[in-house]
């Protein structure tokens, strides 16, 4: 297996943009197929994301984001970060070994975001503004949550922080909105405040989740390992 460093990185140095974009936390790129122009917009769209996470959470982002290309590139990452880990990584597309079908294809992965290394990892040459904006979200999110709770919450802030610009939205399958998206939607409803939400989301607030009498949302705060298996037997 490849370590994550084998491709040859690149730091950029020399371009006001990124270096500007790296004050708080450094933009990597994995890739040399790259021109000065990509790299301009593409800080551009990392600041931006940075900048709007920091404002609504009022949290700062720390975590370095990795840059690649293409399928292989983003598939050795992916892959290296399984090796020796224990929970799943957090990704737009799931890598537990102990679902099928459409939970285990990560091959169409556009963004990552590793906890344990605080890393981001985008594939830009498919990634749209929305998929940086959700990762920096996970950057934020309470690490200690079970990993659907922090994936339920960052689609939730996702798609909340581009309402009002939902071409930027990344595109996502159905067992997202039903795993992930709708038992925090439905938990937002009960709260009936966002803010509040939000602060629990970076950890400023606390939920006690057994008050909350309904299964789909009491599922989140369950291990990873047991939310999978649960929602596994309820599709056989
Ligand atoms: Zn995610």
């Amino acid at each position: 297996m490849m370590e994550k460093d084998t491709p040859k990185e690149t730091e950029v140095s020399s371009n006001q943009v990124a270096k500007a974009a790296i004050a708080d936390g450094k933009i990597t790129f994995l890739t040399e197929d790259i021109t000065f122009d990509e790299i301009q917009k593409l800080s551009t769209l990392v600041l931006t994301a940075r900048k709007m996470v920091e404002e609504y959470f009022g949290v700062k982002t720390t975590f370095d984001i990795l840059i690649c290309k293409g399928r292989w590139e983003m598939e050795v990452q992916v892959m290296s970060r399984r090796e020796g880990r224990k929970g799943p990584i957090n990704g737009n597309r799931r890598s537990s070994t102990n679902l099928r079908g459409e939970y285990y294809d990560l091959s169409g992965s556009v963004g990552i975001t590793d906890y344990r290394l605080e890393e981001i990892i985008i594939r830009y040459d498919i990634a749209k503004f929305g998929h940086y904006l959700h990762e920096m979200i996970h950057a934020v999110i309470v690490k200690d949550y079970p990993q659907q709770l922090r994936e339920g919450l960052a689609w939730y802030f996702t798609l909340k922080l581009t309402e009002k610009h939902r071409y930027v939205r990344p595109q996502y399958p159905a067992w997202v909105e039903r795993l992930y998206i709708s038992p925090v939607r439905k938990l937002a409803q009960i709260l009936g405040d966002d803010d509040f939400l939000r602060d629990f989301a970076v950890g400023r607030a606390s939920l006690e989740e057994e008050g909350i009498k309904d299964e789909e949302i009491q599922d989140m705060f369950l291990p990873a390992e047991l939310f999978y298996s649960k929602k596994q037997k309820q599709r056989d």
